[in-house]
């Protein structure tokens, strides 16, 4: 229902992705009209990236946004529960590690089908979205968007009282933001590795060949592959692998290198991926990005949302969830400013920088602890002590990954201070001579309660 006294305005979307959709229904909600301009072509006329599934972990922030407008019964329908990490270490071994506390998961939904629900239920909601429509430059001074039509290249001018730019890591908002605006700082950072996404297609009837209900990891030390499952009984594997070095995408360069190096390093899976080869070859080897930049606004005019203003590292499954609460929060200040949107985006900006650098900087850890440390023995019993303190004392200990994935209530900024903290007293307690024999013990529980008191 709109705000009473609410003055609707004329806003326009740029990008019809994940954010950009989920944007589009929460200012339709509040009484906005609303256009979204997206320079593909309707993804749910064409074939999505040649028939394949790429999946993403969807968890408790992105699911409030969902729920709040409504939509996540729709969602939960294309949703697979994912309840810890499956290991597959080097030496055959498979420890599983639960993400969370009893009844606690990770969804795996399909990002095709995921952005085609949005963009469904955006219509739904009374938003118009225009395909092939590429958005080349703003007029700052009129607030007029310069839009390429990629089917015949005729260009036309968007006047709007509002623009959004959910135009994704690459954003052409944020460029054109970027050139024109005094004292603008901008930030890219690329790691070394980049990923390429492998198959694991079903069994006869369509049935998984790996557990279902968990996320898979190859850890291998310098690099990793994961697996999400998919609705159909597939799974779509991601390889994290360095550029250059050796083993790199460098150095496998012949369809014989990549089979040998996936049955020596991934031996239990490489069976089940009858398309290696080809896959490996045909599908592009993609980097990863981490962007920072500020401001994200001007005035009353224009806003950066989502990867637009805040790409991360996709290594603690956050880059949609952060966008989705970039939009939860943006409707919270709605609800509180009314239609005073200078003070809005303000706001916005100022409440979401500081969470958005953190997520990045939690982001870029996480990698380290996936591809590396969670086959370590002793990262391993760290977990295991920190579950138990966890266990006993819930308001006081929450595990770091819980903090950032279950509960949407701290803030990402909130989250790495207390992971800090936390991981602060247990490198102190992981020093204990003979830790591997008590840590169960009571001994252990009190030190740990004690540099907890310090602390405060
Ligand atoms: C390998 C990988 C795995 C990931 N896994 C997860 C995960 O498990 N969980 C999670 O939460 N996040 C994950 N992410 C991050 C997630 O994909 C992004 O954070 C999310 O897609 C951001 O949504 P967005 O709408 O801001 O941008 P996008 O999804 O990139 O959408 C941007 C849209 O804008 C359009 N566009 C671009 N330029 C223009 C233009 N000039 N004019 C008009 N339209 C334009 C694009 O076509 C696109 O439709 C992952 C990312 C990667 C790379």
């Amino acid at each position: 229902m709109p705000q009473s006294n609410y003055m609707s305005k004329n806003i326009t979307i740029i990008g019809a992705g994940l954010v950009g959709s989920l944007l589009g229904i929460y200012l339709s909600k509040k009484g906005n009209k609303v256009t979204i301009y997206e320079r593909r072509p309707d993804m749910r006329k064409a074939s999505i990236s040649a028939g394949r599934s790429i999946n993403l972990a969807l968890s408790d922030r992105g699911i409030k946004a969902l729920e709040e407008v409504g939509i996540m019964d729709e969602i939960r329908k294309i949703a697979i529960p994912m309840h810890g990490r499956q290991m597959h270490l080097a030496d055959g071994s498979k420890p599983f590690q639960p993400y969370g506390k009893e009844g606690q998961f990770i969804n795996s939904v399909s990002r095709g089908e995921l952005n085609c629900k949005l963009m469904d239920l955006a219509e739904q909601h009374d938003v118009t979205i225009f395909f092939n429509h590429r958005c080349d430059s703003i007029d700052w001074n009129n607030n007029h968007i310069q839009f390429t039509k990629t089917t015949d290249n005729s260009q036309s001018i968007v006047a709007s009282d509002i623009i959004f730019g959910s135009d994704g890591a690459y954003s052409a908002a944020r460029l054109a933001h970027q050139l024109q605006h005094d004292r603008f700082q901008y930030q890219q950072y690329y790691i070394d590795f980049g990923y390429k996404e492998l198959l694991i297609p079903p069994g006869k009837d369509g049935s998984f060949l790996l557990d279902k209900n968990a996320l898979h990891i190859w850890p291998r030390g310098n690099y990793m592959m994961i697996a999400l499952p998919n609705m159909d009984g597939s799974f779509t594997c991601t390889l994290f692998f360095p550029f250059e070095g050796n083993p790199s995408f460098q150095t496998l360069d012949t369809k014989e290198k990549v089979q040998s190096f996936f049955e020596s390093t991934f031996g239990d899976v490489c069976s089940l991926m009858p398309t290696l080869q080809e896959d490996f070859f045909n599908n592009p080897t993609s980097s990863l990005v981490t962007v920072k930049c500020f401001p994200w606004v001007r005035t009353d005019k224009f806003a950066l949302i989502g990867d637009a203003a805040h790409a991360i590292v996709p290594f603690f499954g956050q880059g949609m969830n952060c966008g989705f609460e970039d939009c939860s929060v943006l409707n919270a200040l709605i609800e509180k400013y009314n239609d005073d949107w200078t003070t809005i985006l303000h706001e916005f900006q100022l409440s979401r920088k500081p969470d958005s650098d953190a997520i990045a900087d939690l982001a870029i850890n996480n990698f380290i602890e996936m591809r590396d440390k969670v086959a370590d023995p002793k990262f391993l019993l760290q977990k295991k002590i920190e579950a138990n303190v966890s266990k006993k004392y819930p308001g006081r200990w929450i595990p770091a990954y819980s903090q950032v994935t279950f509960s949407p209530h701290i803030r990402y900024s909130e989250a790495l201070k207390n992971g800090s903290r936390q991981e602060k007293i247990m490198q102190e307690i992981m020093s204990m001579p003979g830790i591997e024999n008590k840590w169960d013990k009571e001994e252990v529980e009190q030190m740990i309660i004690k540099k907890m008191d310090e602390q405060l």
